[in-house]
């Protein structure tokens, strides 16, 4: 073990790096980079993101989990990333494998391999990178010499697609489970020499509380080729995984020392996170139902991790994230005392999602104190009646409002995001997107003629494609057809021509594709297989992304792509996910759904009484306002 480390680094240095892009990528010294003894700590694992480097280092868990797993003596964390390209053929040329940042180990060297599931598209990058490691691909094929290799984040609550390469799965929040699951490591290879034997570790795991493990499950299809039965082929194991979730933010760990990367990340910036979850209740969105409950970090916590961040590393601008920032209780003080506290330092605030309807000019103003960076505000539909169909509870007045406040106060530039395909979505409502957009690009334009701003006025608009998740209310709806996305972009661009607009569009094809991993069963583990192998990777940059090579491995395996995104899935039908429980029980998601069709909308549990999505009784956590003030006052 570790013989191959040192010639890694003189041959990566030697020979490669000057041949590659951007070759900063893989030298991993940056600055708070922690270099642990290889010889000396018993548990080693590598956190592998499926892309990047630089969209790798801006994610927040990837931070979060460095930090809390260096801190404990017995286990070291290192970082590997999807090579580029040019990387890769350099590393396969050679014979080479996938090594870590910090120790330039190889793969193979650890003891557990953990990726972060964070968009479907980077599927087969992961598949790519076991490939790279010398790590065989299938669960099923890897002995007592293997690493495990372990799967977390938003996409783990549908695991099928991938059940056949992961190990375990870990649904939900890492922070607790995961020093479980080292512990369960260290405690093993402490009783025998080597690895752990794989049976006994999986056994030993799937005891653990949110871990997942698929090769004890078994699953019968249909004749019409639904999922017609899960079962547990072990008597341990849970009928069903419930996921992990931390009950007091306040009291997990937080890292106030990150690494400071040499090149430029996708976010480069300071990263306080005020709270998890969001009750909402968009019914579109995943992240809304599947980080349920709300639980807000207190000011004064918030305050001290900033001052420790502003100490270790350099950045201009802290990022005030969660999933809806502007929610946070006592947002508007919060901002006042880091502006206070930081402004002297030439430090900016920023709030990346920003709610359209707690958005006020006394915190466009706040914001804007030290720079302005852009302004996103996300309508999601064009008309009332779609958003009270997706539940999102904000009027053209809110808007038209915010936007009014952000153009007095001096911007010029604001971002609009809107979703086409929605469930029930007609032609009034896309024209009630260029309405929007025209409104708010005219507010502009009035306020620039009373001299507030001085530059051009840009609207940009921004449209994705409806992709059903699993685990939310959205789960049973179908996608429109491509060409059905593709004619709606077509309307949409002629009708925001004007200088003012920008109009961006995501492509339907990887919408579609998003939509088929996102409902998807075990059996496109096959197609996955396929399509790597026929040479795709980095599936969501669009130079990468071949369809062609994705029909093929379709055809080959014999499976309908159609069938999986846009067929409309009856209530009465096991999903695939079903054994997978967030906690939001399906019986809410149904009754959700139905209420879309009605155009109902559902009140936001936070400022009204609960409305039953069975989260906090099944967990056993409550929702938390921590921030103080009048909202949080009103709220329970
Ligand atoms: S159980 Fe009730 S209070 Fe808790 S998150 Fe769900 S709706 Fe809100």
């Amino acid at each position: 073990m570790g013989g191959l480390r040192l010639p890694l680094r003189s041959i990566l240095t030697d020979q490669i790096l000057s041949k590659v892009t951007k070759p900063t990528r893989y030298i991993g010294t940056e600055w708070n980079t922690v270099h642990k003894s290889w010889e000396k700590t018993p548990v080693k694992m590598a956190f592998a993101f499926p892309d990047l480097y630089e969209v790798g280092m801006s994610h927040l868990g990837l931070r979060i989990l460095y930090g809390l797993v260096n801190e404990q003596p017995d286990f070291l964390l290192e970082r590997v990333f999807a090579p580029w390209v040019d990387m890769e053929e350099e590393l396969r040329r050679r014979g080479l494998p996938l090594f870590s940042l910090e120790s330039y180990a190889p793969l193979r060297e650890f003891d557990l391999i953990g990726f972060t599931l964070q968009y479907e598209m980077s599927y087969t990058n992961i598949l790519n990178m076991l490939d790279l490691g010398q790590i065989p691909l299938r669960s099923a094929d890897r002995t007592n010499d293997d690493p495990l290799v372990i799967a977390g984040g938003p996409c783990a609550f549908n695991p099928e697609p991938l059940a056949d390469f992961i190990d375990c799965f870990v649904i939900g929040e890492g922070e607790e489970v995961l020093l479980e699951i080292l512990g369960a490591i260290r405690e093993l290879k402490s009783s025998r020499p080597g690895r752990p034997d794989r049976a006994v570790l999986l056994r030993r795991l799937a005891k653990i509380p949110g871990v997942y493990i698929p090769a004890f499950y078994q699953v019968a299809y249909g004749e019409n080729g639904q999922v017609e039965e899960v079962k547990a082929r072990e008597p341990m194991v849970p009928p069903r995984v419930i996921k992990r979730v931390i009950a007091d933010l306040d009291r997990v760990y937080f890292p106030t020392r990150p690494i400071v990367p040499f090149m430029e990340i996708v976010h480069d910036r300071i990263m306080l996170e005020l709270f998890r979850g969001c009750q909402r209740g968009c019914r579109f969105c995943q992240a809304g139902m599947i980080y349920r409950p709300v639980r807000e970090r207190s000011p004064e916590i918030l305050r001290r991790q900033a001052e420790e961040l502003v100490k270790s590393i350099g950045y201009e601008e802290m990022s005030l994230t969660s999933l809806s920032s502007g929610d946070y209780c006592a947002i508007e003080s919060l901002i006042k005392q880091l502006l206070n506290d930081y402004e002297k330092d030439g430090i900016s605030i920023s709030l990346p999602s920003l709610r359209i309807d707690s958005f006020s000019v006394n915190l466009a103003q706040e914001v804007q104190r030290v720079r302005k960076s852009g302004l996103t505000f996300a309508p999601e539909a064009g008309t009332q009646r779609l958003r009270d169909v997706i539940n999102k509870n904000v009027t053209e007045d809110d808007l038209l409002q915010a936007t009014n406040a952000a153009f007095a106060a001096g911007w010029s530039a604001v971002k609009l995001y809107f979703m086409v395909g929605l469930p029930t979505e007609e032609r009034a409502d896309l024209d009630g997107i260029a309405d929007i957009a025209l409104r708010v690009a005219d507010l502009g334009t009035s306020w620039q003629k009373r001299g507030h701003i001085k530059k051009r006025i840009q609207v940009t608009v921004s449209t994705s494609c409806f992709v059903p998740k699993a685990h939310t209310p959205f789960q049973w709806e179908g996608q429109d057809p491509i060409s059905v996305l593709q004619e709606k972009q077509d309307y949409l661009r002629q009708k925001l021509r004007d200088k003012r607009i920008t109009y961006n569009w995501h492509d339907p094809s990887l919408s579609f594709l998003e939509a088929v991993f996102a409902r998807g069963d075990r059996r496109l583990g096959r197609v996955l297989t396929a399509a790597w192998q026929k040479g795709c990777k980095f599936d969501s940059w669009s130079e990468h992304f071949k369809w062609d090579y994705w029909m093929a491995a379709f055809a080959e395996c014999g499976l309908d792509p159609v069938w999986y995104a846009q067929r409309r899935i009856p209530y009465s039908e096991r999903l695939p996910w079903d054994h997978i429980d967030s906690g939001v029980s399906k019986r809410y998601l149904q009754r959700e759904h139905e209420q879309a069709l009605a155009g109902i909308v559902t009140a936001d549990c936070r400022y009204d009484a609960c409305t039953g999505c069975g989260v906090c009784p099944t967990l056993e956590v409550d929702v938390q306002l921590k921030g103080g003030g009048q909202t949080a006052a009103l709220s329970r």
